[in-house]
């Protein structure tokens, strides 16, 4: 297999290095330069489907987005967690409903997403995760009670796709389901920033009290 690049992806790579040149600048608000890049049609090049604002580039055009990219003085990304976890999953296991209603939104850097999946006592071992999601109410949604660690960029994200367990009494692997949580619940989702060395914090503790979650906003069914 040849890994070199082709014409076309020089061809690509020149027009990333000219859009970048002319509209990334080093400090510029992150939520507004996702913006940017989903008008331009940059998010989601790697996704296996298009028709939801993205363009489609192959492999070795990831690659040459990814080099100019980081040549470049474009800010460091706040928009990937959904492009590159949940996007991909969401083509792979989500509902026609779910595809339209979450791609569109990452593709244009309009919902910036965070992963919670470890907790105090799962890390490695995700099969320890205790947050529980329990049914409620008459509509079949759901209430999530538990507490994440490590959440990258939790304090910028409008949702949180959320690892919990479905099954009362269940252990292990067995009862975990997949639910797609919006952040914005004064009261049931609190994110309390950690202090990093470095005085930055870009990792987040996130507390969920009783957080609503939408039926149909389950991926890949539950369990
Ligand atoms: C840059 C960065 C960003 C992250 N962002 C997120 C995020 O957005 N969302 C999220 O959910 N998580 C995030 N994480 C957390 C990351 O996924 C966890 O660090 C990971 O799950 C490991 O958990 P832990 O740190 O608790 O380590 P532990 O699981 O406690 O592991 C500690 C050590 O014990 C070893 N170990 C663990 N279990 C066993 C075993 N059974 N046998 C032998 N050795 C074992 C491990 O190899 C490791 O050396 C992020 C981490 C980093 C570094």
């Amino acid at each position: 297999m040849d890994f070199g690049f082709t014409d076309a992806d020089e061809g690509f790579r020149a027009d990333v290095r000219a859009w970048l040149s002319e509209h990334a600048e080093a400090g510029e608000d992150r939520r507004s330069w996702e913006r940017a890049l989903g008008k331009a049609g940059w998010i989601g090049l790697g996704w296996p489907e298009d028709g939801y604002g993205n363009r489609r580039g192959t492999l070795t055009q990831q690659v040459a987005w990814a080099e100019e990219y980081a040549r470049s003085s474009a800010p460091p990304r706040s928009g990937h967690i959904g492009e590159n976890l949940l996007a991909p999953t969401l083509i792979a296991h989500g509902t026609d409903a779910q595809k339209s209603r979450f791609l569109p939104a990452i593709a244009a850097g309009d919902e910036l997403w965070c992963q919670g999946y470890s907790e105090p006592g799962a890390g490695s071992d995700l099969a320890g995760v205790r947050t529980s999601a329990v049914r409620d109410g008459g509509d079949g949604s759901y209430r999530v009670t538990g507490q994440k660690i490590w959440t990258s960029l939790a304090h910028e994200a409008d949702w949180c796709f959320v690892l919990a367990r479905t099954e009362v009494g269940s252990r292990r692997h067995r009862g975990l389901s997949f639910l797609l949580v919006p952040m914005d619940q004064p009261g049931c989702v609190e994110v309390r920033p950690i202090r990093q060395l470095t005085g930055t914090s870009e990792f987040n503790e996130v507390f969920f009290d009783g957080a609503r979650v939408r039926a149909e906003h389950v991926v890949g069914g539950e369990g």
